[in-house]
């Protein structure tokens, strides 16, 4: 149990109490709830965890066990799509999280190594490639897959399994993109900005790359436009409203005016926080009306695609495929059938229903490392399911969730290809021969 101090009796933050009073307790999202399927705790499902909430709400003062407790849930949302009571679960265990951070302090070790990675490393493109080259070099020396291995024989506890999980460098980085505008293939259907992501820049360039090239086959002019950063999503889910706020601010400033036709993303975790811009500033007068327009701007990539119509030259992917819904995707967005029908569009490529697939792999942010214990277990059960598929490939639309199933691949799987839709289809495009 994490040690904190209190230090702030202030009451005016945490869970709006029209949010706490749309709970009638009826437990119907117990079963959609990861940690409560793991665990079996009534405080670690959605009920238990608003009931806690409604207690601080009335005074109830924030203990060690609250704070474990809201910090154990994935914040995955997939209570919200199983209540019948329209429950925004999302959005009160973030204000549950930004109160426990502005009533209570972390020790000091956990406040320096928060406030540089949140309030400096994935603000900072300079310290980004820095880390990223840092791991490549890690990669290239095989230090990384020594630190793999020995965590695969159990020899390294926790840290082991946290070893599993080092997202890779991707060299050359897509920094060097940003600000750089590719013309659409064929006659120009649209205009839109590409939102590049923070750490995606360094782990997942060629998928930032393969988006491109996809919206560009689709006759779409792309602009990743200069001054764009992080979304701020690892920032609110984590409880750090300010900072999320800051970037906010910074990226509609920097895209909105680019007369666009839509803003896309390949992360459903972002795309689920860009859509919420609105809601984020709707206290900041000189941002509030920018907010809601950039709000409603953006596009996962999946959903825009399957929305403009598919351009049909797509080359045979002979393989079998399962899909992973992405939380922030399915529970956040609402976004369900547009990675299927895009998926299914692909000649030669067998779609493969898995079961549950709307349940969390365990990747949620930042959640399977600081709470890395029940990702694995999660992220273990989802892999039972992913292999009664028999699908060579699991695809998924989120640059965590890829992250997190290769691990599952490495630890539990029989040797699938781990891919986001975006990159089947990128592939599909270069198969194509006329
Ligand atoms: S969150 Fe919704 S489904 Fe869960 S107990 Fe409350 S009302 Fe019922
Ligand atoms: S957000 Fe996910 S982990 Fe958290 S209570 Fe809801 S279903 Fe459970």
């Amino acid at each position: 149990m994490e040690d904190f101090t209190v230090i702030s009796e202030q009451t005016d933050l945490g869970p709006r109490q029209f949010d706490l009073d749309r709970c009638v307790h009826c437990g119907l999202c117990l079963n959609a709830c990861p940690t409560y399927r793991v665990l079996g705790v009534e405080m670690d499902s959605p009920r238990g965890r608003i009931y806690q909430m409604v207690q601080v709400a009335a005074g109830s003062p924030i203990t060690p066990s609250y704070t474990e407790h809201i910090g154990l849930c994935l914040a995955c949302r997939g209570c919200e799509s199983a209540c019948p009571s329209g429950v925004r679960y999302g959005r009160m265990v973030e204000d549950a999280r930004a109160e426990i951070e502005a009533r209570t302090q972390r020790p000091w070790l956990a406040r320096q190594v928060r406030q540089f990675v949140f309030g400096r490393l994935l603000q900072s493109r300079s310290l980004l490639s820095i880390a990223g080259t840092m791991l490549y070099v890690a990669e290239i020396s095989g230090l990384k897959a020594l630190g793999r291995a020995l965590g695969q024989m159990r020899l390294l506890g926790r840290f082991g399994d946290l070893q599993q999980l080092t997202p890779s460098a991707d060299p050359p980085f897509f920094f060097s993109q940003i600000g750089r505008t590719f013309p659409a293939e064929g006659e120009r259907r649209r205009r839109v900005a590409f939102m590049a992501g923070c750490i995606a820049n360094v782990s997942f360039a060629r998928l930032n790359e393969a988006t491109v090239r996809v919206l560009q086959k689709n006759g779409c002019e792309v602009v990743v436009s200069a001054g764009q950063g992080c979304c701020g999503a690892l920032h609110l889910h984590s409880g750090i409203r300010g900072d999320a706020r800051k970037l906010a601010c910074r990226n509609i400033d920097a895209v909105l005016d680019g007369g666009f036709d839509a803003i896309i993303t390949n992360a459903a975790g972002c795309g689920s926080t860009l859509k919420e811009y609105g809601e984020l500033l709707e206290d900041l007068p000189e941002y509030a009306e920018k907010a809601r327009r950039f709000s409603g701007l953006v596009r996962d990539v999946t959903e825009f695609l399957a929305a403009l119509g598919l351009n049909p030259r797509l080359g045979s992917v002979n393989a079998s495929v399962t899909y992973q819904d992405s939380c922030h995707l399915a529970h956040g967005q609402k976004i369900r059938k547009a990675p299927r029908q895009l998926l299914e569009a692909i000649p030669g490529l067998a779609f493969h229903e898995m079961p549950g697939a709307d349940l969390c792999c365990g990747s949620a942010g930042v959640y399977n490392v600081v709470q890395n214990a029940m990702a694995m277990q999660v992220l273990e059960r989802k892999m039972e399911s992913v292999n009664v598929t028999g699908a060579g490939i699991v695809a998924t639309a989120n640059p965590g969730c890829l992250l997190q199933l290769q691990a599952g691949v490495r630890l539990h799987g029989k040797e699938q290809r781990v891919m986001h839709v975006v990159e089947l289809l990128d592939l599909a495009y270069r198969n194509y021969s006329g």
